[in-house]
């Protein structure tokens, strides 16, 4: 854990351009800013990633993405929309392992940012999409 970039940002070891911070979570920009205003949010408990939430860690940190995502659309009337991203294991793009919510405020279809949805709606048969979301159902917590 004191390899953690993100827990020496939330320390102040590495500096950081902060949005806001309370208790629970600490916003600032991504160094990246691959456009402008892309803004990450943190936990200050350091987690690996979303599997690692637990339920008082969720209701303290998932409900200012909202709050978050209005402050950025409400900060520029340029942007006319924004993609929240939360990448979970390297396979899945996760770079940094404390776990981060991007904010990615979109200008036009043409900026910087993409994400390519693939559509292999016509691979399944109805009883091999039931059997796939009864196996994720089955595995629901509290
Ligand atoms: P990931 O690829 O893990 O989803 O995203 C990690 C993000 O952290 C990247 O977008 C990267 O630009 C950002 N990042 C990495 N190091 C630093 C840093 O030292 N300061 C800031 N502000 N962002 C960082
Ligand atoms: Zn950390």
């Amino acid at each position: 854990m004191n390899d953690c970039i993100f827990c020496k940002i939330i320390d102040g070891t590495i500096p950081s351009v902060s949005v806001y911070e309370d208790d629970d979570i600490k916003v600032f920009l991504d160094i990246s800013q691959t456009t402008p205003g892309h803004t990450l949010m943190i936990p200050k408990k350091h987690v690996a990633n979303i599997f690692d939430y637990d339920n008082s860690l969720a209701r303290h940190v998932l409900p200012k993405i909202p709050v978050i995502a209005r402050a950025i659309k409400k900060s520029n009337p340029q942007i006319l929309g924004l993609n929240i991203v939360n990448n979970n294991g390297e396979i899945a793009y996760q770079s940094v392992f404390h776990s981060h919510f991007h904010f990615i405020p979109r200008f036009a279809a043409s900026d910087d940012f993409a994400m390519t949805f693939k559509d292999n709606s016509s691979n399944y048969s109805s009883e091999e999409l039931e059997e796939i979301a009864s196996r994720i159902h089955k595995n629901m917590e509290d």
